[in-house]
This record gives structure tokens, C-alpha cells and sequence, in this order.
């Protein structure tokens, strides 16, 4: 157990959150009790993750996705009040943490991907440095990675192809991060990896040879929320679960 106080501090420091721009705000997005003992793991705050923490009795959710955005009119009307009504009713704490869990070297999205498939980033690029980037043990082809990656995250994933060469050199930045296509491009990949595709990075693959591969949003932001979990879990004496909520995304 621990004041929710304390685990925000400790996060805030551990993620380097003052360091990030970021779309939303990191931290504690919505102030629940004052103590927790019992935390949910999710990708995205939704309705169906926040009725799971009810049912689990959680005092607290973390997210990487949290409910405010940028952009956003503000209005707690509709979705949004239906989502935090049960936050308030049951005095549950959400922690939301956006970039700066994409980035962190042990126990962010990136680094989590990397280790399920057995890429050691020796190197980061794009804004905020967020993409990372390894060699490939050996090199290897388009389809060996496909099929290493329709395994290990359980899904299909699209792929744009390049010129064909041998992959030596991966680059990935998990979740909607098809723009950093360009960056991972210039850093020298033979593939990018990410979760979702947009219509010019097909063009952009066959253009400089270089393969695109989207292997879904929620699949691959899975990992960090996990690693960080497990974490706090053993930092704070909590008893934590991971509640994935199946997403075609
Ligand atoms: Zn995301």
C-alpha cells in the first residue's frame, strides 16, 4: 500500500514527465482516495476498462491513454460523464502517462515491443526521440518479420513493402507514430515498424525501398503499462492486474 500522493511523485520522476510535450497531461489525470493498494493495468481509459477496476475493487487504474486531450471542448457531458461517473462514485484514482511511457527505456511501449521480439535499441531518432532503432541479429526478410510479429502479437499486421533488400537494421515506434516513417527512414532502417498506416507511407516504401509495417495501435502499446505495473506492484507492495481489452486498432 502507498499514498497515491507518493506513486504520482514517483512516477512523475521515474518517467521524466517535465521533459515531454505531450498532448494530454501526465500524472494523475483523476484524484481518487488517498491511499492504494490495488491497481488496474490498461492501454485506454474506456468506459469498459474503468466498470473492470469497479468490479476488481481497484483503488487506482493506470493508463497510457488517460481522458484528456488536447483539442478536446471540455464538456463532461455524454461519454466523458458516463466514464468518470464510476471514478468519482467509487473514489478510484486514474493515472495516465502518454509519451513519456513510449519512451522509457525499461518499462515504456517501445522498449517493451523491442524486448518480446528481441531488438536491443543501440539507437533513438524522431522528435523527442521517441522511435528506436537495433540491429536484427541476422538479416533476415520481410516475411520471416511478418510472421515473427503476426506470433507474438496475435494479430495480422499490414505491411508496404520496400525494394526487397535483407533487413538489417529495425526501427519502431509503437502506436500511431506512421509519421515518424520519414525520420526512421533518414536514420538509416530497413523497416519501420509501428501500429497504424496512413495513405502516404505506401508511397514513401516504395520510394525509398524502405519497408513499412503497421501492426496495430492497441497491439502495440500493450507492454508498457505491464512493465510499469509490474513495477509499482513490487516498488509499493500492490497487488496489480493487466486487463486487455480486445481492440481492432
Ligand atoms: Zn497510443
Amino acid at each position: 500500500m502507498a499514498a497515491t500522493a507518493e506513486i504520482e511523485r514517483y512516477l512523475n520522476e521515474a518517467l521524466s514527465v517535465s521533459q515531454f510535450k505531450d498532448y494530454g497531461p501526465n500524472g494523475l489525470q483523476v484524484e481518487g482516495r488517498a491511499q492504494v493498494s490495488r491497481l488496474v493495468c490498461g492501454v485506454t481509459a474506456s468506459l469498459a476498462l474503468i466498470e473492470a477496476a469497479v468490479a476488481q475493487e481497484a483503488d487506482a487504474i493506470l493508463v497510457h491513454h488517460g481522458l484528456f486531450w488536447r483539442g478536446q471542448d471540455g464538456r463532461l457531458t455524454g461519454w466523458m460523464r458516463r466514464r468518470l461517473a464510476p471514478l468519482f462514485a467509487h473514489d478510484i484514482n486514474l493515472f495516465a502517462y502518454h509519451l513519456p511511457l513510449d519512451a522509457h527505456p525499461e518499462w515504456g511501449n517501445n522498449a517493451g515491443l523491442g524486448g518480446r521480439l528481441g531488438w536491443q535499441a543501440d539507437q533513438r531518432f524522431g522528435e523527442q526521440q521517441l522511435g528506436f532503432a537495433a540491429p536484427l541479429a541476422e538479416p533476415q526478410s520481410l516475411e520471416t518479420l511478418q510472421q515473427r510479429l503476426r506470433a507474438v502479437l496475435d494479430r495480422d499486421v499490414t505491411v508496404a513493402p520496400g525494394d526487397g533488400r535483407p533487413l538489417r537494421r529495425v526501427a519502431w515506434c509503437t502506436g500511431g507514430a506512421q509519421g515518424y516513417f520519414e525520420a526512421a527512414i533518414a536514420a538509416g532502417a530497413d523497416v519501420f515498424v509501428t501500429g497504424e498506416i496512413s495513405e502516404p507511407q505506401a508511397h514513401l516504401a516504395r520510394e525509398t525501398g524502405v519497408a513499412f509495417v503497421a501492426a496495430g495501435h492497441h497491439a502495440t502499446e500493450r507492454y508498457g503499462v505491464q512493465l510499469l505495473g509490474a513495477h509499482l506492484a513490487e516498488r509499493f507492495a500492490l497487488d496489480w492486474q493487466f486487463i486487455d481489452l480486445d481492440n481492432p486498432a
